[in-house]
């Protein structure tokens, strides 16, 4: 603990760690020491985290990355992070990210974009997003591991960019409770680690029935570190068609037959799939997400939490909500919101919002049939590109950047578990990572075949 603090104060360039929490920290790395010497001890006793700013955290500035939660200290303690307490982590902080998770390079975040420890002639890359600062913060051993969210890519795309370990897992195996809400069904937490094992670990303790999220499963919580025997012999691994896509890399491309042949030497079959509704995935993301994001922001409304706009004489109840929300929140979210709205209006609700729905579940067909073909796990690049430029893609056009998630959303919409792990290094020298996607409540086994890869 205490030499993840000194790395962080020293490595405040990054502007991974925007709260930092010493004396949080100091207190339960006493306590660890503590319940280690009295022998029994759990999992992750003594084991330095950085904490997404989304999960609430008691007494501790949660924001969500958004001004309009500036000041925001819940009185409570999201459920993932309590059983990280539970099972004797330390918190060291709060980590940068994406204003409310939306995005893809740490960019709308209102404490600034996060800088990758990765670089390529001293030019500043993105570390990706929106888990941004956990990636950064485990690429550069701030901390031992760190927990994401996954709405969309958010834990694959920021670890395949800083070459560590993220998994999203299987919707409903971990608590929402204490999250700040993005978009509701598609919204996972899952950790952010340097290895398979230490995932597999960590995934162990931040899993499990929550009554307090209606959506959680009630399912045991196999031990995921059991799985990793690293024998997949047998094992049929679908490579879909689909997901060539025109223009990729061929660096990509030839990163993916690596993977093929590292899971064929292991003694996988290596099947091609086809997975047809891929190309409506990111359309279908682009309705759901934000339309179920309008709904979950409309809390902020100048009142509950955060932040309130300086009212003018005369001014009166809308006048208080649109000078707070436009204040408070910024450019990607207010777009989002806008056409959150739109898709769910009612003359376009049919149009775009119930279309999106039916694609989303021909989509989750599409792996159903797959899986039940006896397809065991799926294997995909993780992002089309190794990391981009600070800057270069705030463009005047925002698809340029919501094309980043054109292998993870699909796993999101359909509700499966995926993990993405670095495979090798692009000509520039940058980390790039591999997709699998598994079956349901099965994350033992995808971070099985994840292990043959590692
Ligand atoms: N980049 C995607 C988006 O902006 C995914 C974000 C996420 O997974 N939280 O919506």
């Amino acid at each position: 603990t205490m030499s993840c603090l000194t790395a962080i104060d020293a490595a405040d360039g990054l502007n991974a760690f925007v709260h930092k929490t010493p004396d949080i920290a100091l207190d339960q790395a006493r306590a660890a020491d503590a319940r280690i010497a009295a022998g029994g001890a759990p999992s992750l006793c003594g084991i330095p985290l950085g904490i997404k700013d989304l999960f609430a955290t008691k007494g501790v500035p949660t924001q969500a990355a958004s001004n309009i939660l500036k000041g925001f200290k819940p009185e409570y303690e999201s459920t993932v992070t309590t059983k990280l307490f539970g099972d004797g982590a330390v918190m060291l902080g709060k980590l940068n990210m994406d204003e409310f998770a939306m995005g893809s390079s740490n960019e709308s975040a209102c404490y600034g974009p996060v800088v990758s420890p990765w670089k390529v002639d001293s030019r500043q890359l993105t570390p990706g997003g929106s888990s941004g600062g956990s990636a950064a913060a485990v690429a550069a051993d701030l901390c031992l591991a760190a927990t994401g969210t996954d709405t969309g890519g958010s834990i694959r795309q920021p670890a395949a960019f800083t070459g560590i370990v993220g998994i999203k897992p299987t919707y409903g195996r971990v608590s929402r409770w204490g999250i700040v809400a993005f978009a509701s069904s598609l919204d996972q937490a899952g950790p952010m680690t340097k290895s398979v094992r230490d995932a597999a670990i960590f995934l162990g303790s931040m899993a499990g029935h929550d009554p307090k999220d209606s959506t959680s499963a009630d399912l045991a919580v196999p031990d995921f570190e059991a799985a990793l025997t690293g024998d997949i012999r047998g094992k049929k691994i679908g490579i879909p068609r689909e997901y060539r896509l025109d223009g990729i890399p061929a660096e990509i491309d030839a990163l993916w037959q690596k993977g093929i042949e590292m899971m064929r030497d292991a003694g996988a079959e290596i099947v091609d799939i086809s997975l047809p509704h891929t190309k409506y995935a990111l359309p279908a993301y682009y309705v759901v997400a934000p339309a179920e994001a309008s709904s979950n922001l409309a809390r902020y409304d100048g009142v509950r939490y955060g932040h309130r706009a300086t009212l003018a004489q005369g001014d009166g109840i809308t006048e208080m909500y649109e000078k707070t929300r436009a204040e408070g929140f910024g450019a990607e979210v207010q777009r989002r919101v806008m056409v959150g709205t739109y898709v769910l209006s009612a003359g376009f609700y049919d149009a775009y919002y119930n279309r999106a729905r039916k694609v989303r579940a021909l989509i989750k067909r599409d792996f159903e049939l797959a899986f039940a073909a006896g397809i065991d796990a799926i294997l995909t690049p993780a992002t089309p590109s190794s990391a981009f430029g600070l800057g270069e893609m705030a463009s005047a056009d925002p698809v340029e950047m919501y094309l980043n998630d054109v292998f993870t959303v699909t796993v999101n919409l359909a509700g499966l578990p995926g993990v993405s792990v670095p495979v090798g290094l692009d000509a520039k020298g940058l980390p790039l990572g591999l997709q699998l996607i598994g079956k349901p409540w099965e994350e033992g086994d995808l971070l099985n075949h994840a292990y043959v890869l590692e």
